[in-house]
């Protein structure tokens, strides 16, 4: 990991804030802030090895990944688990999938695939991220010691919050008092920020709300966030249990829930079926709570939804959250993120959340430049602030953590390729080549 201290980045243009986004500028950094911004002037020869020459590229603030799963990263792509390949493609099978292979997770494998997901993250424009690492009877703290290291290794590049995670069941089955003993032991390690469990894993919904429960105790006792892996079905038969975190929250949070701590609601597929009213109530309901709604598509959509065999060919649904609509409809706060890579809940995708963005257009049909900008947040500062970041503009004083986009093409007759100008361009067609700066220094990942 390479790492340079940069003073100035010369003539790029800023997609963002006030700023003419035709017009060239050269910003100056000092202590990893931004220290002014001032017109181009292309006269003043500024040269040397801490000036970025930017070249007209445009300029925005770095991505995030609101939600991504460091441990269970790329195990289709580790020859270790080779053997363990997909052949049904449902969800039963990718649990029991993962379940074997955690049963193999070791260090050097944890560290190495974490690697992989860190690295190419920072490459794609990352600085911020929310990893989660499992805890449970099958892995203890493997993953969580790893996820320490990786975070130590990585920290002059990226900010790696670290999950505590019961993807396992904590109130039912066999092992349940044992996952919920070695949570309470991981919550209290200083790397851990947050603490996340998966209701829905529960054999019954008394046991789920008993894991709701413990969960917003817990967080509270020990200042930590909060993410609730939530609703993941497309069930009209089945309440949404989102109203109950809702109801813990409102209950908790006026008297105990530290102010900057967020409540982080994944999946929540199940909400999609909520009729206009439901979700004014909804809205209405967490408009005072630190609420986020995180969007998870390339899983949702490959997960949610799948016809039985014999009914294939029917009714194919899709549900994922609709993240730009609740926010622009409703008022609710949400990102998008992508949840996992190349393993069986998620085989296909890449670490970069842009290309989430880029599929929102679509997937959300909002092609608008307004739309464009909000998807854009959605996996930038929006997804920042969902985890308890500053969301920090691009202005004087702020921390620079910034992409450079289409950067890296020069020389010969290929070369000859159009930039993207606008925002859009960069939501609509997410350029390759990026520079990512990490509070004010040019990550080389
Ligand atoms: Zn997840």
């Amino acid at each position: 990991m390479e790492r340079k201290r940069i003073d100035l980045i010369r003539g790029a243009r800023v997609a963002f804030e006030d700023w003419d986004p035709h017009q060239q500028y050269d910003i100056f950094l000092k202590d990893g802030n931004i220290k002014a911004i001032l017109s181009h002037e292309p006269s003043l020869s500024f040269t040397g090895e801490n000036v970025l020459d930017a070249q007209n590229h445009l300029i925005a603030p770095s991505l995030c990944h609101a939600h991504i799963h460091l441990d269970k990263c790329f195990l289709l792509s580790d020859p270790k688990y080779a053997d363990l390949e997909i052949e049904k493609g449902d969800f039963q099978e990718a649990l029991e999938l993962t379940s074997k292979a955690k049963g193999r997770f070791e260090k050097d494998d944890l560290i190495r695939r974490g690697r992989w997901l860190i690295g190419e993250s920072i490459a794609a424009g990352v600085t911020h991220m929310r990893a989660f690492v499992e805890v449970d009877h099958i892995v203890e703290f493997k993953c969580l010691d790893a996820a320490i290291e990786l975070k130590k290794q990585f920290a002059t590049a990226c900010e790696i919050q670290i999950c505590a995670f019961a993807q396992d069941p904590i109130y039912s089955g066999e092992y349940g008092g044992m996952n919920r003993e070695l949570m309470i032991q991981a919550i209290q390690n200083e790397h851990v920020e947050v603490l996340g469990t998966t209701p829905y894993v529960e054999e019954t919904t008394s046991a789920s709300d008993q894991n709701m429960d413990w969960a917003v105790n817990t967080a509270i006792n020990f200042k930590k966030h909060m993410d609730f892996h939530l609703d993941y079905n497309l069930d009209p038969n089945q309440k949404a249990r989102t109203w109950y975190a809702i109801e813990l929250a409102i209950l908790s949070f006026k008297t105990a829930w530290k102010a900057d701590k967020t409540i982080a609601l994944g999946h929540c597929t199940r909400l999609t079926l909520l009729d206009q009213k439901e979700w004014r109530s909804l809205a209405k309901r967490t408009a005072d709570l630190p609420f986020y709604f995180i969007g998870l598509p390339t899983s949702d959509i490959y997960m949610r939804g799948k016809p039985n065999e014999d009914e294939a060919g029917g009714e194919r649904v899709r549900g994922t959250l609709q993240i730009p609509q609740m926010i622009q409809k409703y008022g609710l706060r949400g990102a998008i993120s992508i949840n996992n890579v190349g393993n069986a809940f998620t085989p296909q995708g890449s670490c970069d959340p842009l290309s989430l963005a880029s599929m929102g257009v679509g997937l959300y049909h909002v092609g608008t430049k307004a739309d464009s900008q909000l998807l854009y947040e959605c996996v930038s500062r929006g997804a920042k602030e969902a985890i308890g970041y500053a969301s920090s503009p691009i202005a004087v004083r702020e921390e620079a953590n910034l992409v450079l986009f289409d950067m890296g093409r020069a020389g010969g007759p290929l070369s000859q390729q159009r930039g993207r100008r606008t925002l859009q361009e960069i939501v609509y067609d997410p350029p390759k080549e990026r520079k990512t700066i990490y509070k004010g220094h040019l990550i080389n990942a």
